[in-house]
């Protein structure tokens, strides 16, 4: 078992929510937590037990941030839209730059998240 947050903005929350209803069967076995409102859409639209922390452009972000930095978020879901403007963009930033940094595993699109499942899956 290990620690998996999840996190997408806004034009990209439709598809993490079926893609992690399409990896339930692999998520469960796992901690998860997300950012607040992606973590809310998970909550209600999935079976799966989800801890949300701050909504992304409140802290969350850099809640998961630091998470990693202590060394307790080995793996992080982030499906990025590449399209808009975020006023949170340095929160962004800082989570990537800190997901390279310690070496998390990181998916930031819907292939890439999948690949990771199916690494987990077989570990
Ligand atoms: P949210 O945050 O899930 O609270 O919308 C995502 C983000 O970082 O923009």
């Amino acid at each position: 078992m290990t620690t998996i947050a999840l996190v997408a903005h806004d034009q990209k929350k439709d598809a993490l929510v079926a893609w992690a209803k399409a990896h339930e069967a692999v998520l469960t076995g796992h901690t998860l937590f997300a950012t607040g409102t992606t973590g809310g859409r998970l909550q209600t639209e999935t079976d799966l037990a989800v801890t949300p922390v701050k909504s992304g452009p409140l802290g969350g972000d850099a809640q998961l941030g630091a998470m990693i930095a202590e060394g307790k978020l080995p793996v992080l879901v982030f499906f990025i839209d590449p399209l808009s403007a975020m006023p949170h963009d340095v929160d962004v930033k800082s989570l990537i730059r800190l997901a390279i940094l310690y070496d998390t595993l990181l998916a930031v699109n819907e292939e890439t998240a999948t690949a990771v499942m199916k690494s987990l899956s077989v570990a």
